[in-house]
């Protein structure tokens, strides 16, 4: 199993993005939860055109990826689960649950300190909340998660079917709770226990501060719940609730490719959601 994974990792992982977010889209179609403020032509060639930049760049500084870095680990013998006798159902499941709080603390972090905001604020500024924003980072911030990832792993000395797992979950959960769908509430409701919603997600993306101070979960909505960080709802509702930056709303800074690469290089002391601007405001 293992060894079939490795052989067909890129081709699995690309089998279940075009799954999934074919899926996704087509969800939108049929039951979109808000009118989108930007067309839908401009946002998804220039959002899936960073995608394209992302994943060539990727390839081409490391080919092998977080699974690449997993089988490292394990031939070196680095990294805690390498080095305890468990067994490999439990290995999985810890180390799928070590992974996304990384991921969780990584969130917290890109909004916590300036010059990750930055790069994370390019994630933010989409006018619009679907399946490409979920997509839509900064070529600094792939590479940085990345090297966070490679580090995670080198401690953790995760299984190398678990990191596999891992990142098809993540990107999946990535795309469903950043989808612009209606979900009945009672569904989102029992999903949201355990898993991130696309309702749960989108209070982030609210230009409020104290909304996008919370809910920082990808995959399980504990932590936020276990860091005080959890908000059920936009006060503003969620078919009115304006999302985005404050300081970006021309489509020529927030939409188009050269201004999203633009964005981390701009002058920081505009008012877009960094924590330094919520004293402003207190
Ligand atoms: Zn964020």
């Amino acid at each position: 199993m293992e060894t079939f994974v490795q052989a067909h990792e890129a081709a699995l992982r690309l089998g279940f993005f075009a799954g999934i977010f074919g899926a996704m889209v087509l969800w939108e179609l049929l039951a979109p939860r808000r009118a989108l403020y930007t067309s839908k032509a401009v946002r998804w060639s220039n959002n899936l055109g960073l995608v394209v930049i992302n994943t060539l760049l990727l390839r081409a500084l490391f080919p092998a990826a977080a699974v690449g870095m997993a089988v490292f680990a394990d031939l070196h013998g680095w990294g805690l689960l390498n080095n305890v006798d468990v067994p490999a159902w439990l290995g999985i499941v810890t180390a799928m649950i070590v992974l996304d709080f990384a991921i969780w603390l990584q969130h917290v972090a890109v909004h916590a300190v300036p010059l990750l905001w930055r790069l994370h604020r390019v994630h933010h500024a989409d006018l619009d909340f679907d399946v490409t924003t979920g997509l839509r980072f900064h070529p600094l911030e792939i590479l940085l998660s990345m090297l966070i990832k490679f580090a995670v792993i080198a401690l953790l000395g995760p299984p190398v079917l678990a990191v596999m797992l891992f990142e098809v979950v993540l990107n999946g959960m990535a795309m469903f709770n950043h989808g612009n769908v209606r979900l009945p509430a009672a569904l989102d409701g029992a999903l949201r226990k355990l898993v991130v919603t696309p309702d749960m997600h989108r209070v982030h993306h609210s230009t409020h501060i104290d909304e996008m101070n919370s809910n920082f979960g990808f995959n399980l909505s504990v932590w936020d719940r276990l860091f005080g960080t959890y908000r059920a709802q936009p006060r503003d509702g969620h078919e009115r609730m304006t999302i985005g930056l404050t300081a970006y709303r021309e489509p020529r800074e927030a939409s188009w490719l050269p201004g999203l690469l633009l964005i981390p290089f701009r002058h920081s002391s505009r008012q877009d959601g960094t924590q330094q601007d919520t004293s402003v405001h207190r």
